[in-house]
């Protein structure tokens, strides 16, 4: 490959031939990358500061040559990633690297468009419309509730806040909140929700304080009737209280909120409810799960990440609302050089939030979708929920360690057992640090009840029962050689 500086213009970009032959290098590299990386370390035993100290102070003034780039990638970068690909990663809620999806990331690359308006993006905005329509119907959510994709649930959640807010309220987009008598909003969610909502209360003037958590029960689920007695309190005292957030597979045990219960205090105190399905949103697709779905026809707005358990790369997130009007008549706003473009019988993505620029995500979602369709995913979804069943089963039978929470999905928490407290604490985290330690899986940690668990989540296409076979292994002769020494 001769792409040494030298034979770069002077202008313009890489010529067409060398590009053409980097290109198939890097497909190599991927190719073979995704077919052996159950053989990598999965975590760097990095230093921090250990990849900036190794790379140069000040950017190049002049071009260097693909082969340094690509040396310096392979040695530097790659060593200190964390393969979140690998089989035996079981962090968080598992990877969604596809084929299909590695190929709709540099489709994307190449066109790189910015689908802001229809104008801008014809055909990324109408595959956006189009995407979210097809999931909207594996979701069962009624025809009326309409999307738009985002980066992250975080923002997908805040958007849909933020709507909340002004139904609440009104004219906060005019008038804003300061200089105003406004009485203190509230939003209601699980004691095990996902910190993304106080993140949003923050961004929205509503306060993290004003996020009140509601007690769940034994099986980690918000309980209603302790979410009403909040709301009269709150009445009572003159809050306003403005939105539940029900959550379908909380973030550490996957528990499902009862949403048709919570929808019924939403709709006799006139409060927004927003669904936080994720995670959990995915396994709609199976058609044996669907009690899942239960109350979701409720919700005024629900928002599923399709990277945590629907296969599509990171990142991508999908927030449905029933009027999607009241998000357009919200972050509405056409700056003057985009007037011409924006005509009204179309659809202008920018419109529909505080961003303006945004990703050609679409295409990913429609190439993995297209290339696994439902029952493909569903069929690797459903594989996911019974290697938790199969692994839960082997905590059980050892009387080592005991399940922490019911399995719902694809995750499973436990903990060590030992009549101190102190004990089984210590040997939790030493389990996970050795485990992270080795190379040879990934595990986190979380608290349930005022006692560190281990995490363990499942949804990576590559990984198989001998996967987890082997990650069981090394917790099982851990917890062996724990009690020995112990
Ligand atoms: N909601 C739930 C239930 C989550 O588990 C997470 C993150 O894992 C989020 C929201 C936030 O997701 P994001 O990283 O897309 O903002």
């Amino acid at each position: 490959m001769s792409s040494a500086p030298g034979s770069l213009g002077e202008l313009g970009d890489v010529p067409p031939e060398i590009f053409r032959r980097q290109l198939h290098e890097v497909a190599d590299w991927i190719a073979d990358y995704r077919e052996k990386i159950a053989e990598r370390p999965i975590s760097p035993n990095a230093e921090p500061g250990a990849i900036v100290r190794a790379l140069p102070e000040h950017a190049p003034e002049s071009g260097e040559a693909f082969e340094e780039i690509w040396r310096d990638f392979e040695q530097l970068i790659v060593p200190g990633m964390v393969h979140w690909g690998h089989p035996q990663f079981m962090g968080y809620f598992g990877s969604t690297t596809t084929g299909p999806g590695i190929l709709a990331e540099m489709a994307s690359a190449a066109l790189n468009v910015n689908a802001m308006t229809w104008r801008t993006s014809p055909a990324a905005t109408e595959l956006e419309s189009v995407v979210l329509d097809w999931l909207r119907q594996w979701l069962g959510l009624p025809a009326e509730f309409r999307g738009v994709v985002y980066d992250t649930a975080s923002i997908s959640t805040m958007h849909a806040l933020a709507v909340a807010r002004e139904r609440a309220l009104k004219e906060v987009r005019e008038l804003g909140l300061t200089g105003r008598d406004l009485p203190t909003l509230r939003i209601y969610t699980s004691e095990h929700a996902h910190s993304s909502v106080e993140k949003a209360a923050i961004a929205l003037g509503i306060g993290e304080k004003n996020v009140q958590r509601v007690e769940a029960d034994s099986a980690f689920r918000l309980d209603p009737d302790a979410l009403r007695r909040m709301v009269n309190n709150d009445r009572e005292r003159h809050f306003l209280p403005m939105a539940v957030v029900a959550t379908v597979g909380a973030t550490s045990t996957a528990s499902v909120d009862p949403v048709a219960a919570i929808s019924e205090v939403t709709r006799a105190e006139k409060m927004w409810l927003h669904i936080d399905a994720a995670y959990g949103g995915g396994l709609a697709l199976l058609p044996e799960a669907h009690w899942v779905t239960e109350g979701w026809s409720s919700a005024d707005s629900l928002v599923i990440n399709p990277h945590k358990m629907l296969f599509v790369p990171f990142d991508f997130s999908a927030l449905y609302l029933r009027d999607i009007r009241q998000l357009r008549d919200l972050f509405s706003l056409v700056p003057e050089y985009l007037r011409g473009d924006t005509e009204d019988s179309v659809i202008n993505y920018m419109d529909y939030g505080v961003q303006l620029g945004r990703r050609f995500r679409a295409i990913k979602a429609w190439m993995v979708w297209r290339t696994f369709g439902r029952e493909g995913l569903a069929a690797r979804i459903r594989e996911h929920m019974r290697l938790a069943q199969l692994f839960a089963g082997w905590i059980e039978d050892n009387p080592r360690l005991e399940l922490l929470a019911p399995v719902v999905m694809g995750v499973v928490c436990f903990a060590p057992r030992s009549s101190e407290q102190e004990t089984a604490e210590r040997t939790c985290h030493e389990l996970v640090a050795e485990i992270n330690s080795s190379g040879q899986s990934y595990l986190t940690l979380t608290r349930l009840r005022g006692r560190s668990a281990v995490r363990l989540g499942l949804g990576n296409i590559l990984t198989t029962e001998e996967h987890l076979r082997a990650v069981w292994q090394m917790i099982a002769s851990f917890m062996e050689s724990s009690d020995k020494n112990g």
